[in-house]
Order: structure tokens, then C-alpha cells, then sequence
């Protein structure tokens, strides 16, 4: 059976480099298709370690 979508819920991404979830924040709002990493500091790390990424 399908949660229902509550008000309030957010929408998640799962952070490649960290491996947890994080929620959609407010300064993502614009944004939030192009975000994958949960952090300045994660998304630093993620793109070093995918260098040969297309
Ligand atoms: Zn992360």
C-alpha cells in the first residue's frame, strides 16, 4: 500500500558520498534536480572521487 503523501513531506535524495538521506531545503528550491550530494563538503568529495565520470 502506498504511504500517502502527508503535508509537510519533503523530498529526499539518497547522498552518494555520505550515504544518507537528506531532505529538500529551501535553498535548493531552484535547484533541487541538480542537487545529488547532501554537502558543500560531500559534493567536493563526491566529484574528486568521480573524476572519470561523463
Ligand atoms: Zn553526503
Amino acid at each position: 500500500m502506498p504511504k500517502m503523501i502527508r503535508k509537510g513531506d519533503l523530498p529526499q535524495k539518497t547522498c552518494p558520498v555520505c550515504r544518507k538521506p537528506f531532505a529538500w531545503r529551501k535553498k535548493w528550491e531552484r535547484d533541487w534536480d541538480n542537487v545529488i550530494y547532501c554537502s558543500e563538503r560531500c559534493r567536493r568529495t563526491g566529484k574528486t572521487a568521480n573524476a572519470d565520470k561523463p
